[in-house]
This record gives structure tokens, C-alpha cells and sequence, in this order.
């Protein structure tokens, strides 16, 4: 009897799981493995917890609901938590393994916890599998990805394929008795505190794929508001606003091609239009990313960026504070600031915003701004945080300007100031008229008891005419 152990990472779930089907094929038993790797629990290069409180216990959700799935299947998960290869060699040393199954990772960090498990000596079949286009299915090899997305995106449509998704398997061999199946660890046994719910946030997420899918079903199918997604994704409050499927998306609890099988189905059977295409679109998006991040490698990481440009950045920590916690006294990046803070999540329009304030109108270096979002966010997903904020930082080699004047943008998406108003009341009582920028009316409330809000950290002049 041949026994494999399939090394579950960024793919938390059953159904279309590439690795799980391979290994179920070629051998008789196999022993499911999860480690909560050391490494995602250190400190940022710029001193941030690696993985903060939020995504911490999103995490724990993600695995407990996979070992669940795993038990009604009939076989269960093993779990440990440390040193990734150092477990699974002790975990060879109970049980003897021919071959290890699991998923390539692309980036530097993770490809040095899977490099000390190739030393291991014990095969390892990798597949790959966390976007919409397989690797192998692209027009040009990764290393030709286009520089502009629209080309990108025109060759894949064009050219490529979505891949079918792969049959959940409908029984699983039993773990062999012996095995010590390991514990779910608590958000504490990380050194971090758990974080309250916080009624405000736009969606209240738990981990695992049963979620995934079931807000798959409600955003599609269930409420149909995958039919006005283009409308609304510019959206700043509640659930429905935008798919909310990145928090599921990062870590795999759902694969990019079941979400794009199930448009097409909705499609079919209920209606298609810009806002179905959309979707799509937008997984496109993410694709590109994670294409640009297997071309450039560690570059994404590097202050010039892959388009290899200087900027002279500060480093400075009391400005990047202010930002960080919400105190710039721009009600608009302190709302969405204070939202991330609060929830792990914040809407893409937010994240554009907070992050051309940070680099383009404070000039602070973009990665302390990558590596912030990094700790905080749920759905932080490398090629897609890195890839964003280079391209909004100007280091990214986009033809399009990423620029956003944070006063207009407010007035346009939160014309009445709805939205400040849930993350800062202390502006509440402020008319919509004055507050996206109250130190115009207000000045003379700075400080008091009556105004507990900071004046502004900057003012410039090209906000003036939105006044
Ligand atoms: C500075 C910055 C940092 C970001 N960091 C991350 C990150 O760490 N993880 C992450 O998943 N997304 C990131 N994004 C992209 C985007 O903001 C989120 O994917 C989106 O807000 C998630 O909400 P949703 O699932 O409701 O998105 P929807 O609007 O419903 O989009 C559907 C899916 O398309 C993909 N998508 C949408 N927009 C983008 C985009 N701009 N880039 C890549 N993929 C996209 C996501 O997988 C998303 O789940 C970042 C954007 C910016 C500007």
C-alpha cells in the first residue's frame, strides 16, 4: 500500500483541488496536512505583525472547515504548527511516504518553506492552481507576460481557456489510527490578540469553503446582485456592494475557475450582461498579477518596482502613523484606514485611495504601505497587494495615472458622507456639505470637546475647487 501526504497551503479546500485528485489516483492511502508555517507569523521587514489578528483567525476557520469536510469524506486533517519541512520529516518518521502532493507557490517566502521540503528527499508532484488560466494555458510563456494588462487580458480571451473544475472526490481512505492528528491552534498560541466583531463591518466572514460557496450561491444566485456588480462595485457600505470573494479567494477556499464556471452558469440560467463580463474581468485582473509576479520574481518586492523607478521616498514614521491609524484628518483615507483596522477588510476604492494618499501625496515609501496591508488585511494575497501598490506608487509600469484626488473621490462615492460618518462618528453631526473636508467650516472646533477629530495632517491646493 503506497501512502502520499497531500500538503494542503493555499488551496483550503476540496473541490476542484488538483493535488488532492492526483494523489488519490495514484495511491492507496493518503494522509491530509496542514502546518500553521512559522514563517507567516514573524514581523514585516518594516516591523508589522506578518499576519494580524484578522486573518489570523479567518485562517483557523479556513482549516478547521477543511478537516470537517475531510471527516465527512471519512479521512481527516492533520495538523501541526512550526517549521513546515521540520514536520513533515517527523511526521515520515511514524509513517513511511512515497511522494508528497501539494502546490507551487511563486513567491520568495514560500518557495523557501517548499525548497526545505524538496530537501526532505521525498518527491514532490506539484500542481498548480490558484488562477483562473492555467500556467500552461497561457498565449506566450509566463516570462513574455505582457507588460500592459488590456494586452493581457485581449491574448487570454482571445487565445486561452478556462480549465473545467475538478470533481470533489465523493470518499477518501481512512488515516491510518496511529497518526497523531495535531490540534487547531487559537488566535493566541500566535502571540496575537483576538479582535472583536465589530458590528459596523461591510461583511461579517468566517473561514472555509462551505462559506465560500455559500456567499457564492447568495451573491449569484440567492439575491442576483451579481447582475449589478459593475454598478456597485465602486460601493463603500454593507455586503452586497461587491462579491466579498477575495476573502475567500487568497487562501483557497475557493478555486477562481469554479467562480468563473459558476458565472457562466448564471449566465445561462439567469442573465448576462457588463456586470457578469465583469466579474470575470476582475479575476482577470487578479491572474495578471500573479503572471507579472512569476516574470519578475522579487522585483515586486523592491522599491524601484519592476519598472525599475527612483522616487525619493520617506521612510518618515509619525506621518506613516497618522496614516496607519486613521489620523490623518482626512475624513476619507481615516474612514477606510480605521475600517481595515477594525474588520481586516476595506473596499478596492478605498484601497486606491489610502494608497495614492500615502505615496503620492506624503511620499512615504509604498512598501510600508504594501507590508501594512499585509498584517492587517483577510484577503492579503501577495501578487495582488504588491501588484496594486506598485502600480498605484507609480513603480509598476502602468500607462494609466493612479492618482486620485481623495477630496473629489470622496464627494463622488460618499456624496452624503455616509460613509465616513460609520467609521468616524465624531463627524456625525457635521452637514454633507462640509464633511469630507471640515477644517473649511470648522476650524475653530479643532481640539474641543465638541470636534475630537484632528486638523488635517496636508492641505493642498488642487482640493480647494471641490471645496
Ligand atoms: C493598494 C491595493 C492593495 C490590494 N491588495 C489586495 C490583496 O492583498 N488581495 C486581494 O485579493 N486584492 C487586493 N486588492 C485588489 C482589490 O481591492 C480586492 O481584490 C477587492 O477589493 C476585493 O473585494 P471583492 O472580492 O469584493 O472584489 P470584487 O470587486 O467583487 O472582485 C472580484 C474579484 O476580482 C479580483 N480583483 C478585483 N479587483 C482586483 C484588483 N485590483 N487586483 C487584483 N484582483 C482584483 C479579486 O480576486 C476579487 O475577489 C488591492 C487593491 C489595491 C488598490
Amino acid at each position: 500500500m503506497s501512502t502520499a501526504i497531500v500538503w494542503f497551503r493555499k488551496e483550503l479546500r476540496i473541490h476542484d483541488n488538483e493535488a488532492l485528485v492526483k494523489a488519490l489516483e495514484q495511491h492507496e492511502l493518503i494522509i491530509p496536512f496542514y502546518c500553521f508555517e512559522e514563517m507567516e507569523f514573524g514581523s514585516t521587514k518594516f516591523g508589522f505583525e506578518k499576519t494580524g489578528a484578522h486573518r489570523a483567525q479567518f485562517l483557523i476557520e479556513s482549516v478547521q472547515n477543511l478537516k470537517e469536510n475531510l471527516k465527512n469524506l471519512g479521512s481527516d486533517l492533520v495538523i501541526r504548527k512550526g517549521n513546515t519541512a521540520e514536520q513533515i520529516a517527523r511526521l515520515t518518521t511514524e509513517v513511511e511516504v512515497s511522494k508528497i502532493y501539494t502546490f507551487k507557490d511563486i513567491h520568495e517566502e514560500e518557495i523557501a518553506v517548499q525548497d526545505k521540503v524538496e530537501q526532505l528527499d521525498i518527491p514532490i508532484d506539484y500542481s498548480f492552481g490558484s488562477t483562473l488560466y492555467h500556467v500552461k494555458d497561457l498565449p506566450h510563456p509566463f516570462e513574455d507576460t505582457p507588460q500592459v494588462f488590456t494586452q493581457f487580458r485581449k491574448g487570454v480571451e482571445k487565445k486561452s481557456s478556462v480549465r473545467a473544475v475538478l470533481q470533489r472526490p465523493e470518499k477518501l481512505p481512512a488515516l491510518e489510527s496511529a497518526i497523531d492528528l495535531g490540534t487547531i491552534p487559537r488566535v493566541e498560541d500566535f502571540g496575537l490578540t483576538a479582535q472583536p466583531i465589530d458590528k459596523r463591518a461591510a461583511i461579517v466572514a468566517k473561514g472555509g469553503e462551505d462559506e465560500a460557496l455559500k456567499r457564492l450561491q447568495h451573491y449569484f444566485f440567492e439575491t442576483e446582485e451579481l447582475s449589478y456588480y459593475k454598478q456597485k462595485r465602486n460601493g463603500l457600505i454593507g455586503a452586497d456592494y461587491s462579491s466579498k470573494l477575495s476573502l475567500w479567494l487568497w487562501n483557497g477556499c475557493i478555486s477562481p475557475r469554479q467562480i468563473y464556471w459558476e458565472v457562466k452558469r448564471y449566465e445561462k440560467e439567469v442573465k448576462s450582461n457588463q456586470s457578469t463580463y465583469w466579474l470575470i474581468f476582475e479575476l482577470i485582473w487578479r491572474d495578471y498579477f500573479k503572471f507579472i509576479s512569476l516574470k519578475h520574481g522579487n522585483k515586486i518586492f523592491f522599491q524601484k518596482g519592476i519598472k525599475n523607478q527612483d522616487y525619493n521616498w520617506s521612510t518618515d514614521r509619525n506621518l506613516f502613523n497618522q496614516w496607519a491609524e486613521g489620523r490623518t484628518g482626512i475624513p476619507f483615507v481615516d474612514a477606510n484606514m480605521r475600517e481595515l483596522n477594525k474588520t481586516g477588510f476595506m473596499s478596492n476604492r478605498g484601497r486606491q485611495n489610502v494608497a495614492s494618499f500615502l505615496t503620492n501625496e506624503l511620499e512615504i515609501d509604498w512598501r510600508m504601505g504594501a507590508e501594512y496591508f499585509e498584517s492587517k488585511l483577510i484577503d492579503y494575497d501577495v501578487a495582488s497587494n504588491y501588484g496594486n501598490w506598485m502600480y498605484n506608487s507609480g513603480v509598476g509600469n502602468d500607462p494609466r495615472d493612479r492618482y486620485f484626488n481623495v477630496i473629489l473621490q470622496a464627494k463622488r462615492y460618499d456624496e452624503k458622507g455616509k460613509y465616513v460618518k460609520i467609521w468616524l462618528p465624531e463627524l456625525k453631526e457635521l452637514d454633507s456639505g462640509v464633511v469630507h473636508h471640515p477644517w473649511t467650516k470648522q476650524e475653530d472646533l479643532f481640539g474641543t470637546p465638541e470636534l475630537d477629530y484632528p486638523a488635517p495632517m496636508v492641505e493642498l491646493s488642487y482640493w480647494k475647487k471641490h471645496y
